[in-house]
């Protein structure tokens, strides 16, 4: 059976699943975009299998044919542009402009870097080992790959998330097996794809359909390494998962990111980061602003700027060039914003604009001729009879004032489009407010003294942080990305990032083999005097020093020599 794109009206509910088969749903306005299988544990373990296999030859290929591939692969990307965006527009609701800016231009980058860099970044090195050197040795490190490298990602980056992680992986001479969400299959299809028409070896990318369940069944088919990212209870699902076979695990998971705003700072500048940072990708990244913190003094008109540009958006489907927000990724995720907002205005927080499903007035399609759409569609497709209907998965970007961090949505992911904001009277509060969290992914702060914002950045507990600019740092490929605390552990992108993908090896030399060490056996009291000598002496890693250990140590050499 070959799987498809297939078209036609449907339900709203995305990426129905049976035991066979997974529908994904085009979620602006519930098309099918269509069937892809949902792989049994079998099936996996034969992927891993023979992804293990492709790996024993890919590890011997020179950096320059890992490059070679990864480069071709760009060039596949560029030729496909824009049937790209709009599958990845079409199975995350996203808009189509916005999967070019923040999906695949930023991971054209990323390939690049690394297929220029990975060589360089992976040289074998020399250490400085002090005192050691004087003996005759020298130490190296040797760069080598892991093996196959299982990819899990969310779908809220479909496309870059996975695709960075597998140009890395490959640059460093593995194999990768990905694991697409089930919202998003046919992107993590596509990813497979490019590389397939790129030229690459047999079984070198495999991609693997499915749910929860496929994605357990990878993690048990003992890849040498798991990129996982999603949610902090997934997270913790597969890092216990993992450790049955002790392999080591990435984890990339939630945010709840502050942004602070400084009364000297640019606020027509901050009300457009807080509005972007807020509502693209509909709210659904991990790093976008969660909770918004304004200095008292300018707490009102921050506000009223963010308002006005807010009433600006127009939302809609993602296929449309002038629309900003999309719709909602799945109904599950809509469900909690709504939930959240619920939870605000029943805690006294005041909502400025938005706050409801569905697309406001100025947006380009009114919700009702979505819900007509979705209903009609389900009467006249028997297979999706038992599908739950709901209106649609719009949810109007919504700003929030009044908020304070002992509301429960303050404390808890949000991953949609709202904008809550609490205020702050001096820096240590801002500071306290923002670490007031179980997470730690980024932050932003905003102010004209960078001193300021330098040092306020420095005791944000997260693990990129931002001084007047927000979100988009993990557009940047050389540049560490991961969070502190429950948003994660382990780093994808920068060095760091490659150094997850890759075995470290230490190589030892000894130049000088013509003489046995002092700690070797047998012991003796002048063994014992000479490691009283290591201690007092070689310890303190100065050459003086050493110099004073000399006449012990050739005493006990030549006592070892005569024992020999
Ligand atoms: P999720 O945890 O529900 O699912 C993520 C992936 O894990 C999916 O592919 C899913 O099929 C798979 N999965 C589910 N159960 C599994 C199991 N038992 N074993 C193996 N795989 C399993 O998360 P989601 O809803 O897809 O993503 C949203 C979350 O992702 C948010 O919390 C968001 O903040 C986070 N996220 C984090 C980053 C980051 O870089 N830190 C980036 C994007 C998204």
């Amino acid at each position: 059976m070959t799987w498809q794109y297939h078209h036609g009206m449907a339900s709203v509910i995305q990426s129905k699943r049976d035991d066979q088969q997974i529908i994904s749903f085009n979620p602006a306005t519930g098309e099918e975009v269509g069937r892809v299988p949902q792989l049994s544990a079998a099936e996996v373990l034969a992927a891993v299998d023979r992804s293990r296999e492709a790996f024993h030859k890919w590890k011997t290929t020179s950096f320059r044919e890992r490059r070679a591939l990864v480069m071709k692969a760009r060039e596949v990307i560029l030729t496909q542009l824009d049937e790209i965006a709009h599958l990845i527009s079409a199975e995350s609701g996203k808009p189509f402009g916005e999967a070019i800016a923040m999906e695949i231009a930023p991971v054209l980058d990323l390939m690049q870097h690394f297929a220029r860099s990975a060589e360089r970044m992976l040289k074998p090195r020399r250490i400085n080992i002090g005192l050691y050197a004087t003996l005759g040795r020298y130490s190296k490190i040797v760069y080598h790959p892991l093996g196959v490298v299982g990819i899990i990602p969310a779908w809220n980056y479909p496309f870059s998330i996975p695709l960075g992680e597998t140009a890395m992986a490959l640059m460093a001479g593995n194999s990768v097996v990905i694991k697409p969400s089930e919202l998003t299959p046919f992107v993590g299809l596509q990813i497979g794809e490019i590389f397939e028409r790129a030229g690459a070896p047999a079984d070198l990318v495999k991609v693997v359909t499915g749910d929860g369940r496929t994605g357990a069944a990878l993690v048990d088919a003992i890849p040498d390494k798991i990129m996982f990212t999603g949610s902090v209870a997934t997270g913790k699902t597969i890092a216990s998962a993992a450790a049955k076979n002790l392999i080591p695990v990435v984890l990339e998971l939630g945010g709840k990111d502050p942004m602070i705003v400084f009364d000297d700072a640019n606020l027509d500048l901050a009300a457009g980061a807080a509005v972007w940072g807020a509502f693209c990708n509909a709210g659904q990244s991990c790093s976008s602003v969660e909770r918004l913190y304004i200095q008292e003094g300018v707490a009102d008109k921050l506000t009223k700027l963010i308002v006005a540009r807010t009433r600006e958006l127009k939302q809609g489907r993602g296929d449309r060039e002038d629309v900003s927000i999309g719709a909602m990724s799945s109904e599950r995720q809509l469900r909690i914003v709504e939930d959240h907002v619920n939870a605000f205005r029943e805690a006294g927080a005041k909502i400025e604009i938005g706050g409801r499903v569905g697309i406001a007035d100025r947006g380009v399609r009114s919700a009702d001729s979505v819900r007509s759409k979705s209903d009609g569609a389900i009467e006249n497709e028997g297979i999706h009879d038992q599908l739950s209907a709901i209106s649609n998965l719009f949810f109007e970007p919504t700003v929030i004032s009044g908020a304070t961090n002992d509301m429960r949505p303050m404390q808890e992911e949000t991953f949609g489009p709202t904008l809550p904001i609490a205020t702050f009277k001096t820096e240590e509060e801002a500071i306290r407010l923002a670490n007031d969290s179980e997470f730690g992914l980024t932050a932003s702060v905003w102010t004209r003294d960078y001193a300021k914002g330098r040092r306020v950045a420095e005791q944000i507990e997260a693990g990129s942080v931002c001084v007047n600019e927000v979100l988009y740092t993990h557009g940047i490929g050389q540049t560490p990305w991961g969070g502190f605390k429950n948003s994660g552990r382990g780093r994808t992108h920068g060095l760091e990032g490659l150094m997850e993908l890759v075995q470290p090896q230490h190589i030892h030399v000894n130049r000088v083999a013509v003489l046995p060490d002092a700690w070797w056996m047998p012991y003796s009291p002048t063994a014992v005097e000479t490691f009283r000598g290591f201690a007092k002496y070689f310890a303190t890693g100065s050459i003086r020093k050493i110099s004073l250990l000399l006449p012990q140590l050739s005493k006990r050499i030549r006592e070892l020599l005569k024992g020999g």
